[in-house]
C-alpha cells in the first residue's frame, strides 16, 4: 500500500508519541556522549526535534538538520527503549523523518523553479 505524505507524517506523530520521555535511552547514544550532554544530538532530543517538525511548531534551519542526520543509526537507543517497555522504532522514525523533510525541501525547490 503507497501511503501519502500526510499518512506517513501521521504514522510518524504517532510512533513519536509514544515516548515517555523517560531519557532512559539518551545514556547510551554515541552523540550524546560526544557532545557531553547536547540534547538534540540524543536519542530522545531527536524525537522531539522531528515531532516539532512534523507539526509546524519548528522550521528546518542547520542545526536541526544536524540534529537528524547525525544519528549513526546504531540502535543502541532502541535496546533500551524496549527494555522500558516502549519499543520505539526511534531508527527508523529518524530516517523516515529524514526522507520526509527532504521530500519538503525538494519540492520547495521545485516549486521557485517553476515560478
Ligand atoms: S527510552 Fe523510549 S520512551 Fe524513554 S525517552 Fe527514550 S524514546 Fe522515549
Ligand atoms: S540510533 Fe541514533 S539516536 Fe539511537 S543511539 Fe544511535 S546515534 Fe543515538
Amino acid at each position: 500500500m503507497d501511503l501519502n505524505r500526510e499518512d506517513k507524517k501521521r504514522l510518524l506523530i504517532r510512533e513519536i508519541g509514544k515516548c515517555r520521555a523517560c531519557r532512559f535511552c539518551m545514556d547510551v547514544c554515541p552523540t550524546y556522549q560526544a557532545t557531553r550532554g547536547v540534547e538534540t544530538l540524543s536519542s530522545f532530543g531527536r524525537l522531539q526535534t522531528l515531532k516539532f517538525l512534523l507539526t509546524g511548531m519548528l522550521e528546518l534551519d542547520d542545526a536541526l538538520v544536524h540534529s537528524l542526520y547525525s544519528c549513526l543509526q546504531c540502535k543502541r537507543c532502541e535496546v533500551i527503549c524496549r527494555g522500558k517497555g516502549q519499543n520505539i522504532d526511534i531508527c527508523r522514525v529518524i530516517h523516515d523523518g529524514r526522507s520526509l523533510l527532504t521530500e519538503n525541501l525538494t519540492e520547495g525547490e521545485n516549486d521557485r523553479a517553476a515560478v
